[in-house]
């Protein structure tokens, strides 16, 4: 029998009003049932938003550094737990150990940077124009957040949201992705631990249009924290505006590595394996193409080719395997079909390129480690998300080109350059249209205090991680105080 997971709503662990549930199951053995969680709708979401919204009116009195020392306990609980959530992790969504431990990792950082912000949250103190007179900026708390998040990375993405508008003063009603229900609920279960008082923390599982999209209409929801496709961000910042709720969309990627003639090719290599099919290349940051300078551009696609064919794929659980498989017979199909596109717009496939086979991959949605060479920058592989382990590679004659390359695109998340030249480093730096730029480092591996978050359509401008995220969940209160005891006319006095 297959654990049974609730929505968690006011304080209590409850089923879906219509009492449906969904199952989710093991992407490396689709006969494993991890566990069957409510399928939710309408109803439920609107008691959801109805105890954030009451839990609201205590939690923002609560002192930040009170709300900090929560986080702390969460932290000190995800440490405990760490092992045992990587396991679950990778039951439910396939990504080997040594990865699902590092988005725990990610998670526990998370938590006590957003700790200790509880005791800074800093505002402004400016001088005033007029005498008597005195002026500062606090942050103040906004209300119900609706946090809707993805399966590539079930712990750390909702923490990155979670903890920041909690620190905040906010209340959440959070909506994980129906792949990675049971991650989500081990999140949950350690805020309750921790100390999170009833209604402040809400979780609904449930569908994209039927829980997510509800939230995102729902009057009584004011701030949004989405992070998924950009068909879906556009559909919500659109619908958002009609309530003109603060929405931040971290969306898709089409991430490049560069590698330059002067590269240090072995470096390179690592870089490119670890950012291609980490993951299974099923992250927002995962090195979709590879553009080479032509004068090591055969050599250095040998040692892709070579190195891509060798990766051991299978279940996540075994620590000797370094690719897992796809999330889903949907996205596998997906990443198919992109290579299937790929040959038709005369790319060669140099590496994989199909359905893999063989001992324990059977019943798993496992996709061979793919490299697709001759890849042109108009190609739709060079330009379109995959996500999936899918490399395409490009050759080029100059750095110029290379970054002419990369940008052309529309998102523009990570990118990355391998070269020995600081001049080269440099220029790329300002020239590449990303929210991120890796010198002699892979496009992924995001660290907790940093800001996260990509440029054209891979967002609207707003940034997780670190300091800036703080800025998206609390609104700028100006106040003044008058002490001169008379009426001062500001602009006016003052001319
Ligand atoms: P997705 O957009 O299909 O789903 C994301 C979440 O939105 C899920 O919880 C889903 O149920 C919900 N959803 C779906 N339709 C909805 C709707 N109409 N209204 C409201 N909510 C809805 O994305 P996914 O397949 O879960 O994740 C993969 C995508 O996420 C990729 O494009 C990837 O690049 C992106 N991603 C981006 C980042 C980033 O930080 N930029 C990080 C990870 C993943």
């Amino acid at each position: 029998m297959s654990k049974k997971y609730q929505n968690y709503i006011n304080g209590k662990w409850v089923d879906a009003k219509s009492g449906k549930t969904f199952e989710n199951r093991n992407p490396a053995n689709w006969d494993e049932v991890v566990g069957t969680f409510p399928l939710s709708n309408k109803d439920d979401v609107n008691e959801a938003v109805k105890a954030a919204r009451t839990a609201f009116e205590e939690w923002r009195l609560v002192p930040a550094p009170k709300r900090g020392d929560i986080l702390r306990k969460v932290g000190d609980l995800m440490t405990e737990r760490k092992e045992q959530i990587a396991r679950l992790m990778t039951q439910e969504m396939g990504k080997v150990l040594l990865e699902t431990r590092g988005d725990v990792q990610e998670g526990i950082d998370t938590a006590y940077y957003a700790s200790s912000e509880g005791r800074r949250l800093f505002g402004h103190t400016v001088p005033s124009e007029l005498p008597n007179k005195f002026n500062m900026a606090v942050r103040m708390p906004i209300g119900v957040a609706a946090i809707i998040t993805p399966w590539n990375f079930p712990m750390a993405i909702p923490t990155w949201k979670i903890f920041p508008a909690l620190v905040c003063g906010n209340t959440i009603v959070f909506k994980p992705a129906s792949d990675t229900p049971a991650t989500a609920t081990a999140l949950v279960e350690i805020l309750i631990e921790a100390g999170v008082p009833p209604g402040v923390v809400n979780i609904v599982h449930g569908g994209g249009s039927e829980v997510g999209m509800v939230l995102v209409e729902h009057p009584d929801v004011d701030l949004i924290s989405f992070t998924g496709s950009t068909g879906v961000g556009k559909k919500i910042s659109e619908v958002a505006s009609k309530t003109l709720k603060r929405v931040s969309l971290e969306l898709g990627g089409k991430n490049a590595q560069i590698v330059m003639d002067d590269a240090r090719l072995d470096l390179a290599l690592e870089g490119v394996l670890w950012g291609a099919f980490g993951t299974t290349g099923q992250r927002c940051t995962a090195t979709s193409r590879l553009i080479v300078h032509e004068k090591v551009y055969d050599k250095f696609l040998s040692m892709v080719v070579d190195k891509a064919q060798k990766l051991h794929l299978g279940d996540g659980l075994d620590e000797k395997n370094e690719v897992g498989p796809c999330v889903n017979e949907n996205q596998r199909k997906t990443v198919d079909s992109y290579v299937q596109i790929g040959k038709g717009e005369g790319a060669k496939v140099v590496a994989g390129g199909k359905v893999a086979s063989g001992n324990g991959l059977s019943k798993g949605w496992f996709y061979e480690p793919t490299v697709l060479a001759d890849v042109t920058e108009n190609m739709r592989v060079a330009k379109e998300e995959i996500f999936g382990p899918v490399l395409s590679v490009i050759k080029v004659r100059s750095l110029d080109e290379a970054i002419r390359i990369a940008n052309n695109t529309t998102y523009g998340l990570s990118s990355s350059v391998y070269t020995q030249d600081i001049n080269n480093a440099y220029h790329a730096i300002r020239d590449l249209k990303a929210g991120i730029t890796y010198i002699n480092a892979p496009t992924i591996g995001a660290e907790a205090h940093m800001p996260f978050g990509g440029v054209k359509e891979t967002g609207n401008g707003h940034r997780e991680g670190g300091w800036t995220v703080y800025d998206f969940f609390s609104e700028w209160k100006t106040v003044y105080v008058d002490y001169s005891g008379k009426l001062q006319r500001a602009q006016i006095d003052n001319a």
